[in-house]
Parts: C-alpha cells; sequence; structure tokens
C-alpha cells in the first residue's frame, strides 16, 4: 500500500505518454514526475491509490546519463516535461514513440532519425498565459489547474516577457480582475501573443469573460501600442465554461486584425483565430519534406486537407497543375483566399468545409487527386474521409500527423485497403515537450 508523503527509491525504467517517469515498487507502477529512464532517484508519493501512485524526485541519487541540469527557473511549471533530458536523446526518444506505435499496429517501415533543431529554444511563435487572481499571468503545473507564475519561459519569444509584464501592470493599477474560474466571475482569462519569426510583428489577444470598461481598454492599447512591432491588439470575449481559449468573438481594440510573417518565400497573414504551425523554423523543414515526399511533376491535382490558412497548398502550388485546400475554420479559410492573392498563386481553390464532406462533394462530381495531404488534428482522419479516399486512390498519400497513435491506427487501416507505407519521418517541432510530429508516405498500389 502507498501513503501520501511516502519516501521511497525507485529506478526508473521508462516514461509515460505524458512525460513522468515509471518505476516499479512491490509490483505496482509508479509514476515520477521529473523522472528519467536511468535514474535511480528518492521520490515522494503525492497520489497513493491501492495499485499505483504518483510521485515527484526529491533527489536524484543516480543521475541517467541523458539527464541535463535544468534550464528553467518555474520547476513546477508543466510545459516542458523533457527538459532535463539532453536533447539529442529526446530526439532518439519521439523517433521510438513513432516506432511503437507503428509496430503497434503491426506496421514496420522505415522511420528516418527525428530532425531537430540547432538552437531548440525560444522558437514558439504563440504563447497563451492563463490568468487567475493575484494577477497572477502563466502557465498551468503539470497535471493540473493551479497556475505557476511565468516571467520569462525559454521556449517564447523575448518580447512576450514585455507584454505579459505590461498586461500584468495593467491590471493591477486599474483594479481590472482576473477570472475567478470557481465562481465564473471577474474578467481577463488569458493573454496569447503571437509573433512573426521573420516580420517580427507581434499581436496581443485579450481573452475575457465580460468587456473591460472603455476607459480600461484604452489605457491598455496605450500601453500596448509603445512595444516596438507590435501591430495588432484584439479583443476576444470568452465567456463559456470549459477550457477552451478563444471564442468566435474577436474585434480589433487597435492596429490591424492579422500579423505577417514569411514561411519560405511566401507571406502569410495570420488572424487571431486561425491555427499556424508553432514552430516557424521547423514548420518550414516539415513542409520541404512534404513537397519532397509527395514528389509532384508539375502535372498533379492535389488536395491539401485540414488547410489551416493555406500553408502547405501554398508550398505545393508552384510543383502541381492545381491544389485544393479544406478546411473547417472559415477564418482560416479567409485567410487562405488572401494569402494565395498575397503570393499571386493562382492554381489554388480554398473551401470552407469538414474536409470529410468536401472530398466527398468533389469526388462525386468527379475531380480526384493524384496526390493528397492530409494534416489532422490529434484525433487522425475522419473514417468517412478515409473511405473516400480509399475509393479514389491517389498515387500518393502524405500524411502529416501530430499524434502516433491515430497516426498508426489510420495507416493500418489505408494498408488493409492496399496502401503501402513507404516511410515516416518524425521532425522535432516541440523541443523538450513530449509532442511528436512526423510525416508519412504511402504509395497506392
Ligand atoms: N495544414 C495546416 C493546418 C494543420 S492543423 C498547417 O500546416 O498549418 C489542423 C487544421 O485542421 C486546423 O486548421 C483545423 O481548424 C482543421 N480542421 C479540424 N477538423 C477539420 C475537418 N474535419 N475538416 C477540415 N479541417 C479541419
Amino acid at each position: 500500500m502507498f501513503k501520501a508523503g511516502q519516501l521511497l527509491t525507485l529506478s526508473v525504467h521508462s516514461l509515460t505518454d505524458k512525460g513522468d517517469g515509471i518505476a516499479q515498487h512491490n509490483g505496482c507502477p509508479v509514476y515520477i514526475s521529473g523522472g528519467l529512464p536511468g535514474d535511480e532517484v528518492e521520490a515522494r508519493v503525492t497520489l497513493a491509490r491501492p495499485r499505483y501512485a504518483q510521485a515527484e524526485v526529491k533527489r536524484v541519487l543516480t543521475p541517467a546519463s541523458e539527464r541535463r541540469p535544468d534550464f528553467c527557473p518555474h520547476t513546477e511549471c508543466g510545459g516542458c516535461q523533457l527538459r532535463v533530458m539532453d536533447y539529442g536523446a529526446q530526439l532518439q526518444l519521439k523517433r521510438e514513440l513513432l516506432v511503437n506505435a507503428l509496430q503497434e499496429r503491426g506496421l514496420n517501415c522505415s522511420v528516418a532519425n527525428t530532425i531537430g533543431m540547432d538552437d531548440p529554444f525560444h522558437y514558439r511563435n504563440k504563447a497563451q498565459f492563463a490568468v487567475q487572481p493575484g494577477p497572477t499571468l502563466g502557465f498551468y503545473a503539470k497535471h493540473s489547474h493551479q497556475l505557476v507564475e511565468i516571467e520569462q519561459c525559454a521556449m517564447q519569444a523575448p518580447e512576450t516577457a514585455d507584454i505579459t509584464a505590461l498586461v500584468r501592470q495593467w491590471m493591477r493599477e486599474l483594479a481590472v480582475p482576473a477570472f475567478n474560474e470557481a465562481h465564473h466571475s471577474g474578467c481577463v482569462r488569458y493573454v496569447m501573443v503571437r509573433n512573426g519569426r521573420h516580420s517580427g510583428e507581434l499581436m496581443v489577444v485579450l481573452v475575457v469573460a465580460e468587456e473591460p470598461t472603455e476607459r480600461a481598454l484604452n489605457a491598455l492599447v496605450e500601453r500596448l501600442a509603445q512595444v516596438p512591432k507590435l501591430v495588432s491588439v484584439q479583443l476576444c470575449l470568452n465567456d463559456a465554461v470549459g477550457n477552451r481559449i478563444l471564442s468566435e468573438q474577436v474585434r480589433t481594440l487597435w492596429g490591424s486584425s492579422v500579423i505577417s510573417d514569411r514561411l519560405g518565400e511566401l507571406q502569410f497573414d495570420i488572424s487571431a483565430l486561425s491555427f499556424y504551425q508553432i514552430n516557424p523554423h521547423q514548420t518550414e523543414v516539415l513542409y520541404r519534406e512534404v513537397v519532397r515526399l509527395a514528389a509532384l511533376s508539375g502535372s498533379e491535382t492535389v488536395f491539401d486537407l485540414y488547410s489551416g490558412i493555406g500553408t502547405i497548398s501554398l508550398f505545393m502550388a508552384p510543383f502541381a497543375a492545381q491544389v485544393h485546400g479544406m478546411e473547417i475554420v472559415p477564418e482560416a479559410v479567409a485567410d487562405a483566399g488572401r494569402n494565395a492573392e498575397r503570393n499571386d498563386i493562382k492554381n489554388v481553390r480554398f473551401y470552407c468545409g469538414a474536409a470529410e464532406r468536401q472530398v466527398a462533394a468533389l469526388y462525386q462530381q468527379g475531380v480526384s487527386a493524384d496526390v493528397v495531404v492530409v494534416d489532422p488534428p490529434r484525433k487522425g482522419c475522419d473514417q468517412a474521409l478515409l473511405d473516400t479516399l480509399a475509393n479514389m486512390r491517389p498515387a500518393r498519400l502524405v500524411y502529416v500527423s501530430c499524434n502516433p497513435k491515430t497516426l498508426a491506427r489510420d495507416a493500418a487501416w489505408l494498408s488493409e485497403q492496399g496502401f503501402t507505407l513507404e516511410q515516416v519521418t518524425p521532425v522535432d517541432m516541440f523541443p523538450h515537450t513530449m509532442h511528436v510530429e512526423s510525416v508519412a508516405l504511402f504509395s497506392a498500389t
């Protein structure tokens, strides 16, 4: 039996999906926050259950050979689960997670080494700070809704810290209340900051549960407008219960409704509600891999499904006859259309709606694709979409995945339908976290 507070000496042998170390104690698993495979640790039990326990590292007795000094002072923050692991070892781990997920589904194919970053810091172009009474602006602690105050984060653009400091000060001076989750009252819920890597442009989205006074908003805009390169201040009204950060109710308080950024040779406008890849440096690496695997000759019709603001479509367009991008969020589709115009690309068309419906509709009208790219959210592709693709039989299907489990599930099904999984390349989009992004190539046989 475990007891909360109990101290245990444990040898960590593996990691959970969430990045906690796993060790055994009297035949029961103990999940250890901060433990790495190969560590021998003294750990304190934080949650005792009859058949398992959660614990935190109190002292490392013998460090794993991959253990490195922590680079971050915010030890409680749940953001970077792998930050005490050597970066090269993180890349190997991500490849292994992918190989294991595929093998569990009976798939054995060539999996390349993970493409990592030379400098895996300050890579994020979007920060979402939760706000709680205090006011505290920060990120959640591991496995909890407890906020850890963050002043500087080694993953974010350095300017982000100036903006959160300004918002914190504004809330204090103008007595703007933070949102209180327990009572569902108060005002400021989140502060989102977006930045363009090449343009340097900054956007701030203040997410509130109720409209602040005009005086307060004017004071905020006045302060934020002083920040160099800040081009957009947005207000998002979200009074819904739950963890969704943004609602559709967004309006521009000051400046532009978008920031711009460059990916490869292309310029993009990005609005508050549009999905945009978080790590622009690695996005270029990922997209180049997509284009390489698509092996276009210039005569193909391409479908880019789950197309966001059209980034992959526009990357492929110069090498294809026609690209059809499909995306469910209207704001992203509008951005995509503008982005095509902005880059003077004429052979793309964007459709708003669920990919599973749009593809079926086009296919019924006699339009089919020679090459399909899918880039679905974590839950993977909708079965109805896979059904249509199995009938359509594109020569190549390039699958961009942010979740090895759903990639493996969909890959197993596609294999049964006669597609061959040729190869998979993991690309590290989220250094120091457990997120595994990869791109897989299927050919129809
Ligand atoms: N390919 C883009 C976006 C990938 S993220 C890029 O690289 O930036 C996944 C996208 O799928 C999001 O933009 C999300 O809004 C969209 N999406 C989610 N479910 C969808 C569905 N059923 N049909 C079409 N798009 C969907």
